[in-house]
């Protein structure tokens, strides 16, 4: 996989899969840009790491949930590396809770940041890549989303969107040479599921096949081969990458 002279936008790249995805593009060859909302530190050091590899990279702060900010940021990628080539739309938030007892804020949060959050950033690249006539976006969704899970009606049902929303985009912008596909990761070793009590954590464990968790780089793996020109027959498509859960 090749990706010198692209430039590649990882949204929510400071920690977790989205770090491994910019690490990774970054080693081969890709110019990053390195968004986080908050935790600016974590971001500079991703940023850090990639120029001690001698890659390019800058970290932007920007809330994807914001339609505004998110345009912006996909501005500061074409200003900074004068084009968009990849787009990872990775941002994501859990706020879980049983459905009878979800508040309406924990609803909208999750809706906004994981799925309109990804609409924004992709309407925005979306205009660039048109113009470039060719690109590649990558919405990081999860198995959650094909399969449901309790406790997390928000976020299954912004992860199945997430998938509505690819395959609709895919057909929209194949013709301009733009494919468009989807990573749906299982139970991953990151922040995000660092509080799952170890019961619970078991209790995943025992129904995985391969009999574990997985890690940001298995995922980053996936997510960037999906995004390269290896993959360049595939869009509209979603990949899991869950040891087995889900089969
Ligand atoms: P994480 O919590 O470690 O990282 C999430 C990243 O998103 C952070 O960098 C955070 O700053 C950023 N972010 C959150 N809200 C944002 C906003 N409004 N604007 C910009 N950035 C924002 O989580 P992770 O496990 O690395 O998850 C990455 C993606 O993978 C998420 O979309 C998540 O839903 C998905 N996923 C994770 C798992 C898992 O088991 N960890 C499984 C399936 C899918």
């Amino acid at each position: 996989m090749d990706f010198n002279g692209k430039t590649a936008l990882v949204t929510g790249g400071s920690r977790g899969i989205g770090r491994a995805v910019a690490l990774g593009l970054a080693a081969l060859g890709a110019n990053v840009v390195v968004n986080y909302v908050r935790g600016a530190d974590a971001a500079e050091e991703v940023v850090a790491k990639i120029k001690q590899l001698n890659g390019q990279a800058k970290a932007v702060q920007a809330d994807v949930s914001d339609h505004g900010q998110a345009a912006k940021l996909v501005e500061d990628v074409v200003t900074e590396f004068g084009a968009i080539d990849v787009l990872i739309n990775n941002a994501g938030i859990t706020r879980d809770g049983l459905i009878l007892r979800m508040s309406e804020e924990d609803w909208h949060k999750v809706i906004n940041t994981n799925l309109s959050g990804a609409f924004n950033c992709t309407q925005a690249a979306a205009k660039k890549m048109i113009k470039q006539r060719k690109g590649s976006m990558v919405n990081i969704s999860s198995v959650v989303g094909l399969i449901g899970n309790a406790g997390q009606s928000n976020y299954a049902a912004a992860k199945a969107g997430l998938i509505g929303l690819t395959k609709s985009v895919a057909r929209e912008l194949s013709a301009r040479n733009v494919r468009v596909n989807a990573l749906a990761p299982g139970f991953i070793m990151t922040d995000m599921t660092e509080n799952l009590n170890e019961d619970i954590k078991s209790s995943i464990i025992d129904r995985v096949p391969l009999g574990r968790l997985g890690t940001a780089e298995e995922i980053a793996n996936a997510v960037i081969w999906l995004a390269s020109d290896e993959a360049s027959y595939i869009t509209g498509q979603v990949l899991v990458a869950d040891g087995g859960l889900a089969m």
